[in-house]
């Protein structure tokens, strides 16, 4: 069965890969449960091939290299970089900085990452970072990074209750004059303007997810969002932001490990093609609902068929509730047997939304989101 693309909304234009799982730290929070003992890694080969493919059905407009480490992949990375950048697409690391061991490591690395045509870095860091990689690395690189010409440079910092190496640590010992942008878990805020020497220079600051390797983290850890026992909150990133993982699975998003995910998993790019692979996820039902009804939504229903299908007692992250329902195997089975509902409260909602783009009614109930401020 074909559905109308319209329900999707529009693309944001973003390639992800996922390039190893393979990472210099073991963070107790991994959402991508990566370290230093996991093997695979893409090649600037596979991700070129991938590029292109992607590129038949999507306008892509920005390449987003993360992991586990993407600079393990050393000359690998820097080749791809490059390719993708010479293509006309912005392109963006997420790393931890742990090759910026002093000043002058640092510039050597960002000089070989700007020299490949990187536009955005993003340097992750936290307390759980800060047991493998000392939060002074990022301040290395941070200074590295300063008036190179990127176009971007964030420092991502996930904060609880009790954490340390925070924002204001960051403005402390990094930089006091940096913006601190709060990513609140249902909304996503704008971003500061370019600096005189156009660069944007923030922290994004946002509350750890129990998700991945930080599934059962504590409670008092964390901060909770009432708002999200209360709405159907609609995720705007599945099958919007796709991504690529170092075993060449594609998955319908980025914001949790899809390695075991029966409903985020799509399929390998070398047994299908890439426009197949879209095809697969636009067509699956329980992706649909994500999209259209919320992650909340299944996870009530499917407590509605078989009151056993577990709750947490609060959420803090829209993903929380969707690894709950797509790694749950008694939740899913719930789902499967209440299929035909699950269409048929799709197709109501966008009947409603196509009413509301028309004016012919309001817009219907439920709000948007933007998963953002993962760790990984
Ligand atoms: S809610 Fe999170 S895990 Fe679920 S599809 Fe959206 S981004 Fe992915
Ligand atoms: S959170 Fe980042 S730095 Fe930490 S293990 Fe995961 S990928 Fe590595």
């Amino acid at each position: 069965m074909r559905y109308d693309r319209v329900e999707w909304g529009a693309s944001r234009g973003l390639l992800t890969f996922s390039v190893t799982n393979k990472c210099s730290a073991r963070c107790g929070h991994c959402l991508a449960c990566s370290g230093p003992s996991e093997e695979g890694m893409l090649t600037a080969k596979d991700i070129l091939t991938a590029y292109r493919q992607a590129k038949e059905v999507l306008d892509i407009h920005v390449v987003v290299f993360t992991g586990g480490e993407p600079t393990l992949l050393g000359e690998e990375l820097f080749d791809a970089i490059a390719a993708v950048s010479m293509d006309g697409a912005l392109t963006r690391i997420v790393t931890n900085a742990c090759w910026a061991t002093d000043d002058h490591n640092a510039r050597q690395m960002i000089r070989q990452l700007r020299e490949a045509g990187l536009d955005e870095i993003n340097f992750s860091m936290d307390d759980y970072h800060s047991v493998w990689v000392p939060p002074e690395n990022v301040a290395h690189a941070y200074r590295a990074a300063r008036s190179s010409g990127f176009s971007a440079v964030v420092l991502a910092v996930a904060e609880g209750p009790k954490s340390r190496v925070g924002a204001e640590w960051i403005r402390t010992h990094i930089d006091p004059d940096i913006e601190i942008v709060p990513q609140e878990v249902s909304s996503r805020a704008e971003g500061p303007a370019p600096a005189a020497d156009g660069t944007v220079y923030e922290v994004s600051s946002h509350g750890y997810s129990r998700v991945g390797r930080a599934r059962r983290m504590r409670d008092d850890l964390v901060i909770p969002d009432p708002l999200l026992d209360k709405q159907d909150f609609r995720c705007m990133e599945v099958m919007n932001v796709v991504v690529i993982d170092s075993t060449k699975e594609m998955g319908a998003c980025c914001g949790i490990r899809l390695h075991g995910n029966p409903v985020l998993t799509l399929g390998s790019i070398t047994d299908d093609s890439f426009a197949s692979l879209m095809e697969r996820g636009f067509d699956r039902t329980i992706l649909r609902a994500i999209r259209a009804l919320g992650p909340r939504y299944l996870l009530n229903l499917a407590r509605a068929v078989d009151p056993g299908v577990r709750k947490r007692s609060f959420y803090c992250h829209i993903c929380e509730i969707c690894e709950d329902v797509t790694l749950n195997p008694r939740a899913l089975a719930a789902l499967a047997t209440v299929e035909d509902r699950i269409v048929a409260d799709v197709e109501a909602r966008l009947r409603e939304e196509t009413l509301a783009r028309q004016g012919t009614a309001s817009e219907p109930a439920g709000s948007d989101l933007v998963p953002s401020g993962l760790a990984r």
